[in-house]
């Protein structure tokens, strides 16, 4: 095993998320001592009774007291909160880092209560599941994912490229950019497929010619996995489509343009329009599956879940 990357860990807000990365720097050695926190009692109690930390703090300052690598799990509109707790608690030469899936916000509500002392590195983990909490967590989350981070201008290189290889020993692949690029191509990949999830399922539930348990028994065909996608938290989705306000709203005008068009195929029976079309989004989905980030197999081919 190699030399641990950072000497404490401190991990706020144990859930899906924070507790992958506990269970993953715990099995890959990274860390030396696992320190974790929550807002709730259950949380804190929980992660005590799984053990995927050495020491369970009752406050967000507690927790940061000493430690070399502090990352924030929580749902991005409490990011800010967060760090006003913390930023005055944080060690000389600390790395303070977070996971969130928007990052222009989390730049913007963070970045200010980081002390000149302390390294900001934001980064988001495009890895997760449809289920939350501590339980949900498993170390193998970030193998063959991507971690993005989009360090602020001027941030410490070694910094930067500790954190890197931080996330390179949990499995995960690293790219960097910056807040802005992340979230429009996020907006694209993700947040709007969710958006679509979102909104068929609710518009399904709605058509009152299809009872619910005939959404239910016939689900199979395309809805299912949509019915999984809607099943994601809803506070870590209402706080995504709130603050990636703007490049959602952009590729939502370009979505509903494009739907447009194809409404104007079916209506005009316009086949070869429509056949040009599916040919292409075909090719796009060999395209992933052959970057590695998909089998071929129904169910995206994996145990848990999807990426976000
Ligand atoms: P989760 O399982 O619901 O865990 C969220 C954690 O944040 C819990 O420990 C919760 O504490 C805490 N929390 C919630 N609201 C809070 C608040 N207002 N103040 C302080 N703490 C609060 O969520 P998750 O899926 O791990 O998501 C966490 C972050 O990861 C989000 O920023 C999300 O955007 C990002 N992310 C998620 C995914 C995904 O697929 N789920 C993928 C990549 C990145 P309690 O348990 O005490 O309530």
């Amino acid at each position: 095993m190699t030399e641990p990357l950072f000497d404490t860990l401190a991990i706020i807000g144990p859930g899906l998320i924070g507790s992958s990365i506990a269970r993953a720097a715990r099995a890959q050695g990274a860390v030396r001592s696992i320190v974790a926190t929550a807002r709730s009692p259950e949380t804190r109690k929980r992660v005590v009774e799984l053990g995927i930390a050495d020491k369970v703090t009752e406050t967000n300052e507690e927790a940061v007291e000493g430690a070399d690598l502090v990352i924030v799990c929580v749902p991005v509109g409490a990011c800010g909160a967060v760090a006003q707790e913390i930023g005055a608690h944080l060690k000389p030469g600390a790395t303070i880092s977070d996971v969130g899936s928007v990052k222009g916000s989390v730049v913007r509500d963070m970045g200010p209560h980081v002390p000149a002392h302390a390294h900001f590195v934001p980064a988001h983990p495009v890895a997760g599941t449809e289920h939350s909490g501590p339980d949900a967590g498993f170390a193998e989350l970030f193998v063959n994912r991507w971690c993005i981070l989009t360090p602020p201008e001027g941030t410490d290189a070694r910094s930067v490229e500790r954190l890197a290889a931080f996330w390179r020993l949990l499995g995960a692949k690293v790219e960097t950019m910056t807040p802005e690029h992340h979230d429009i191509v996020l907006a694209i990949t993700s947040h709007i497929p969710h958006l679509i999830a979102f909104n068929i399922v609710g518009t399904a539930a709605d058509v009152e010619e299809v009872t619910q348990s005939e959404v239910v028994k016939f689900s199979a065909g395309g809805f299912r996995d949509f019915t999984r996608i809607a099943a994601s938290d809803p506070v870590m989705w209402r706080d995504v489509f709130l603050n990636n306000k703007e490049a959602v709203l952009e590729m939502l005008a370009r979505f509903s343009e494009d739907l447009a068009a194809l409404q104007r195929m079916i209506r005009w029976d316009d086949g070869a329009a429509l056949e040009a079309l599916f040919t292409r989004t075909r090719a796009i989905r060999r395209g992933v599956i052959e970057a590695g980030q998909d089998t071929p197999e129904a169910d995206f081919g994996r145990p848990h879940g999807h990426d976000d």
